[in-house]
This record gives C-alpha cells, structure tokens and sequence, in this order.
C-alpha cells in the first residue's frame, strides 16, 4: 500500500469535515499515503480512487445532487466503474435502491439505486431518535461505538449483499462489492476501524484497476 490515494467527501451537506478527519487520521494509522478532500464538482469526482458520502439529510443532499450541473451523471460514472464508496447515515439512503420513512411512509426522493437494499428512514422511533451503542462488525471487530442519529435501518438486502452488523434486530452496515453502508456515524467514533476497512478497499481497487 504505497500508492498516493485521493479520497473525496462529497461537500454538499451534513458532517464532510468530520469524515475528512476520520479519513485523514485512518490514512495515518495505516501507514498509507493519500489526501481526503472535500468534492462537489464533476471534474473532481472524476480524479478521486474513492468517495464518502457523509451523514445529514439524505433529501437535501438528493436535491442538490439533481440540480447541481453533470453532478448526478459523474457519480453515475464512478458507480459504474465501481469506484469504492461508502455512506454513511444518510449518505447509505443516497446510496439505496428503496427507501420509506418510518414516519411519513413513502416520499420521493433521489437515490442512486448502487446498493441493492431497501431502507427504512429514521427507523429507531422517536423516544429512540439518537443513542449509542457498542456494535459488533464482521471484518472489524467488536464494541465499535455505533453513533445513530435519525438513523436509518435496512429492512431487506439483495442478493449480492453482505450484512455486516445488526443492531437490535435491526441491520445497520452492509456491504456490497466496493460499497459500504452503515446507519451509524463511524467519522463521529473517534474509532477509524470503518474507514480503514474503507480506505483498504480503495487501495485494492486502485491496485487491480491500475487507475
Ligand atoms: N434521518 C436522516 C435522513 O433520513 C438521516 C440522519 C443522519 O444522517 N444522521 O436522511
């Protein structure tokens, strides 16, 4: 692992400098050259070997992702090329094929479909809304501080998809090929065992596709 990785956050809503943080630290702890930067632009999603779709609002961000000019097709592009991404909270609704709010039931809303699950918003109830846990995850360890915020939960996968925590019954990371989905917020753990596990894929990925 020596090659120079650029890894972007994608910089249009919710906790990008807190990923760029926990990136940045998981770079260093791993010995691994590279740069986390914030993206927004076509061009820049075009040169980055990886990309983190943070936690927020996941109907904001899908607005802003359809109005923002090729946006919506550069991330069409990288998906295609299976560029490794991760999304967390929101960032893995963005990422999902179905969605429906626990709430208000079904809205519209923009989704890239990359990740074959379907998605209940907000599915912790309202007494529940934020809380931690330690979670266990499989290719990671145990009592990995799970943060929820108005988090999401996977109520179905695909079957190309690999549940890698449960958390009260409920699925709360997955992983299918290069994408990863979590319902908690690794970058606020002060634990970067997620995006090491994240950043290793990148440089695999990077290796095989000698991008
Ligand atoms: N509830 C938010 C949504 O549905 C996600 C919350 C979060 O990212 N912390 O988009």
């Amino acid at each position: 692992m020596n090659d120079q990785l650029l890894i972007g956050v994608l910089g249009l809503q919710g906790d990008i400098e807190e990923n760029i943080k926990a990136a940045t630290n998981a770079l260093a702890e791993m010995n691994q050259i590279g740069k986390v930067i914030s993206v927004r632009y076509p061009e820049e999603i075009m040169k980055i070997d990886g990309l983190i779709i943070p936690g927020g609002e996941s109907t904001v961000m899908g607005l802003l992702i359809a109005i923002k000019t090729g946006l919506l097709d550069s991330l069409s592009q990288v998906l295609q090329k299976g560029l490794p991404i991760m999304g967390t909270c929101a960032g893995m609704i963005v990422l999902a094929k179905k969605s429906y709010d626990r709430v208000v039931g079904n809205k519209k809303q923009l989704l890239l479909g990359a990740l074959d699950i379907e998605i209940e918003r907000n599915s912790f109830g309202r007494q529940f809304d934020s809380f931690e846990s330690n979670i266990d995850i499989s290719g990671i360890g145990n009592d990995f501080r799970g943060i929820f915020i108005r988090a999401p939960s996977v109520i179905s996968v695909g079957p190309q998809v690999q549940i890698l925590s449960k958390f009260d019954e409920k699925i709360v990371a997955v992983q299918q090929e290069n994408i990863i989905g979590t319902s908690f917020h690794p970058e606020l753990s002060g634990d970067n065992r997620m995006h090491k596990l994240f950043i290793e894929s990148i440089a695999k990925w990077k290796k095989a596709n000698n991008h």
